[in-house]
């Protein structure tokens, strides 16, 4: 059996862990040492015992990460996540940057040198990038939800392997249903395919309203592509155009799953950009 002091111990880690220095005990001192006793951890609000916690990192189901009640057990577990080998070359595990009432949810492919140094995602080249193409629709960066398929860098950015996108992907998965966005951009190939769950390049999914778990999607190019191909800048900033007006309440125009599943007939095509602020922006140079 657990001797209490050590249960005790372990359940003060575990609200450490959870960034929870304050903790009232449900059911109170009696029930706390009857569960001591029988080395459980005390019965808590729905979040997995303290104990589980370190499981799910290790080695936790994909229902079970899907299951994970709220933001700051999501992130614990991401945390101390050893679920593929990346755990073995990254510094830092990036877990999200922005505000779970986000209206917008930007997911891109996975960190790279700047984001596994800082913790934050999108803080290089490519991140100023997408931080401009989104204001110019009308998003800071302040407002809106920002991760990534992968929570741990590749090593020398290469892409991201299979095992890792399944090992990982329910992380991110679990976000935006925490979120609930009106709107989300999946930023990139691989976010875009494992949202959408198919091969479909990128050329097939752009320009048209989906639909993940009810949630509307828009798939655009990766920023470090716009750095590569400068001249996708403008379709990219259609394809926010066609976020924001998702945003705004208007759907767009839409792929026949989202038809089937949604409400409404298909909206505009795209509408022809006006001269303004894209234009204003510098993209592909040293300055970007
Ligand atoms: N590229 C990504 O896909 N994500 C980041 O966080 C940074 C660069």
């Amino acid at each position: 059996m657990t001797e209490p002091r050590e249960a005790i111990v372990r359940y003060l880690r575990g609200k450490e862990a959870l960034d929870e220095p304050e903790f009232f005990l449900p059911g109170g001192r009696a029930e706390l040492l009857e569960s001591l006793k029988s080395g459980n951890a005390p019965p808590s609000d729905g979040r997995p015992a303290d104990g589980d916690l370190g499981r799910l990192s290790r080695g936790g189901s994909r229902d079970e990460i899907l299951a994970i009640p709220d933001m700051r057990t999501l992130r614990a577990v991401a945390g101390a996540c050893t679920r593929c080998a990346l755990h073995t070359t990254r510094t830092q595990v990036v877990f999200a940057d922005g505000a779970e009432t986000a209206r917008v949810l930007c997911v891109g492919e996975a960190p790279g040198a700047n984001e596994d140094r800082t913790g934050v995602p999108f803080v290089g080249r490519a991140g100023q990038l997408m931080d401009r193409l989104l204001l110019s629709v009308g998003f800071p960066r302040s407002e809106v939800f920002i991760c990534n398929v992968l929570k741990c860098r590749p090593p020398g950015n290469r892409n991201p392997l299979p095992d890792e996108i399944e090992a990982c992907s329910p992380f991110m998965l679990r976000q935006v249903e925490l979120v609930r966005p009106a709107v989300i951009i999946a930023f990139g190939t691989f976010a875009a395919q494992t949202l959408l769950g198919t091969r479909d390049s990128l050329r097939h999914l752009r320009g048209r309203t989906h639909i993940y778990e009810g949630f509307p999607l828009v798939v655009t190019y990766h920023p470090a592509a716009l750095l590569r191909n400068p001249g996708w800048t403008r379709p990219s900033w259609l394809d926010l155009q066609l976020a924001r007006r998702i945003a705004d309440g208007d759907h767009g125009p839409r792929t026949l799953r989202a038809q089937v599943e949604g409400e409404e007939a298909p909206g505009a095509e795209h509408p022809a950009p006006p001269p303004g602020p894209i234009d204003q922006l510098s993209f592909g140079g040293r300055d970007v």
